[in-house]
């Protein structure tokens, strides 16, 4: 009998199926810049795809010069939401990265958030990161996992449907999402699975039409193993 976790045995199915290419996600591309612009990318990359994501990014870059917390201040509302447009929802996030920018001025947030997690832990690290102007949950999951390397594990639309369909959790909440695949996967492979899984997402188990014959977690797969 195997008794590995199951994130672990998962994670060895995926990665002898896909490769992973870091240029085709957004975030990991970017976990050698700064604080601030991972953080503005990745706010970027919420509820759009990775293409929208990174033109928004690119723009944004073009018109502001940098994206540090002063350059962003000294950008107009209005030349941020034009930048950033492919991603949508442009104002709002216009509005965000701008309140965001002011926190970094203000405080050390990389100082602050290193020492929580150092004195206290990854979640009170993670609840200092939600207290932030527009970090939600899987932006903080994001940010504590490619940037500071912490053992966090980021949920995304093609992780939800995933583990909904593997019968691993009842309902659609982040949380006990993330938990499950947290508290069933060993730490140094959250990162490779979280990527692995959103391939996976993309390539097989797809929204519309799954495709489980060909899918090599089927055994473990609640929806597979009715499906013909
Ligand atoms: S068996 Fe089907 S539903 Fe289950 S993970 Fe594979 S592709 Fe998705």
């Amino acid at each position: 009998m195997d008794d590995r976790f199951i994130g672990d045995i998962i994670y060895e199915r995926l990665v002898n199926t896909y490769s992973i290419d870091l240029e085709d996600f957004v975030a990991p591309r970017l976990r050698h810049t700064n604080l601030f612009e991972f953080t503005v990318a990745v706010i970027l990359s919420q509820n759009t795809s990775d293409v929208n994501a990174w033109r928004a990014y690119s723009r944004l870059l073009e018109v502001a010069g940098e994206i540090t917390p002063s350059k962003i201040l000294n950008t107009s509302i209005d030349q941020i939401a034009e930048a950033i447009k492919p991603s949508g929802m442009q104002y709002q996030r216009a509005r965000k990265i701008k309140e965001l920018a002011g926190a970094f001025i203000e405080r050390d947030i990389v100082g602050e958030v290193e020492k929580t997690l150092r004195e206290k832990g990854v979640e009170e690290a993670r609840r200092k990161l939600l207290e932030l102007p527009g970090i939600g949950p899987k932006t903080a999951d994001v940010v504590l996992l490619m940037w500071f390397n912490a053992p966090s594990f980021p949920v995304d639309t093609h992780i939800t449907r995933i583990t909904l369909r593997l019968g691993y959790v009842a309902r659609r909440n982040y949380e006990e999402i993330r938990r499950f695949w947290m508290e069933n996967t060993n730490p140094q492979l959250y990162l490779p699975l979280h990527l692995l899984l959103i391939t996976h997402g993309r390539k097989t188990c797809k929204a519309r039409k799954p495709d489980c014959i060909n899918c090599v977690i089927r055994n473990h797969c609640s929806y597979g193993a009715s499906s013909k």
